[in-house]
């Protein structure tokens, strides 16, 4: 109920207008989010890379509904880029980028869809010329088909570019032995978005038992699976799963949002693991820290407090 009530916010003006103005929020989205501009997001890329692990950074902002934002998104990423291979971090896909299709123009009316092709076909450009890759991130489904339909399109030209696919989804399964082929590089997530019932399972044990059956898919095909879960069971099943399939380290690897279970992160990371953490900075942090708060109610209850006595 908690989860759902946040996801409806999450697209509330209202609700948007005291969450951004309250003198806490701050705090608390530092946890999440490491600061507003390029130079945030590359000092805490380096620092993670120090550390051993690698970084996809997400330029923050989605539901794009102006075209030249949309293109104010591109350019965004192509100077992320830019500053990253400067600072020597896009060698070997060390740092790559996360784009949300509604960021550079999918949700636009008439040619949305082919705008965010284009503007997405920019980023793998420029990411390519750098040594590096781009993942396109899964947004609620009423985007899945065309989210997909662009990735193909980008793949004609740029092979490498990243998936990403949500457990929740009863679709899931299938579109995972879609993508399983050689090459194809799938983040696999539990899925962040308020679903119906009839696209999506409900209860947490069904998309826990979804999201391991598309492991399977995905360890035994010939693509590159990078597990996206701070589940500590999901994680232990994926690196079982890996051994059964035969993989060796380094031929799939696990993912965790910045903040989240930074231990458990440097832990697999020290065992030898491909450990990428997800590093979003930005203005545009509301809607991704909707998500994070819908995800843990101890996060939510303290918030909400702080909320409730300083705001
Ligand atoms: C790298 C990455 C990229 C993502 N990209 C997308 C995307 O493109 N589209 C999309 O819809 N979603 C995306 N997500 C979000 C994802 O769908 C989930 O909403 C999110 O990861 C929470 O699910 P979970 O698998 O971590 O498990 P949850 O069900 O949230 O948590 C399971 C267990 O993990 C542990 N845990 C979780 N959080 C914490 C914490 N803060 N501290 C300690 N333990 C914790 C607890 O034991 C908890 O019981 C992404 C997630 C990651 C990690």
């Amino acid at each position: 109920m908690l989860r759902q009530a946040l996801l409806h916010m999450s697209k509330s003006d209202r609700v948007r207008h005291l969450v951004e103005t309250a003198p806490v929020s701050r705090g608390v989205v530092h946890r999440f989010v490491p600061g507003a501009d390029v130079d945030d997001a590359v000092h805490a890329s380096s620092d993670l890379i120090g550390s051993g692990r690698l970084v996809t950074i997400d330029h923050l902002g989605e539901d794009t509904f102006d075209l030249a934002h949309a293109r104010g998104v591109r350019d965004a990423y192509i100077t992320l880029i830019g500053h990253l291979a400067e600072a020597g971090l896009t060698q070997d896909g060390r740092a790559e980028v996360s784009v949300k299709l509604s960021a550079v123009g999918q949700a636009l009316e008439g040619d949305g869809e082919k705008i965010s092709l284009e503007h997405a076909w920019d980023i793998c450009q420029a990411a390519q010329q750098s040594g590096t890759t781009v993942t396109l991130d899964m947004e609620d489904h009423t985007t899945t088909d065309s989210t997909l339909s662009v990735l193909r399109d980008l793949r004609a030209d740029f092979p490498w570019v990243g998936a990403v696919l949500q457990a929740y989804l009863r679709r899931t399964e299938a579109d995972c032995r879609d993508l399983s082929g050689a090459g194809s590089r799938v983040r696999l997530c539990k899925g962040a978005y308020k679903e119906p019932e009839s696209v999506a399972f409900a209860g947490r044990d069904q998309v826990d038992r979804s999201y391991v059956r598309c492991t399977k898919v995905l360890m035994n095909g010939e693509g590159y699976p990078m597990l996206a879960t701070h589940d500590p069971r999901l994680v232990d099943i994926g690196g079982a799963l890996a051994v059964q399939a035969g993989r060796a380290q380094g031929s799939y690897e696990f993912q965790m949002l910045y903040g989240i279970r930074p231990d458990e992160q440097q832990r697999l990371a020290d065992q030898g693991e491909k450990m990428r953490v997800y590093v979003p900075y930005g203005d545009d942090w509301y809607g991704y820290f909707m998500r994070r708060l819908a995800e843990r109610p101890a996060n939510t209850v303290f918030f909400l407090r702080a909320l409730a006595t300083k705001g």
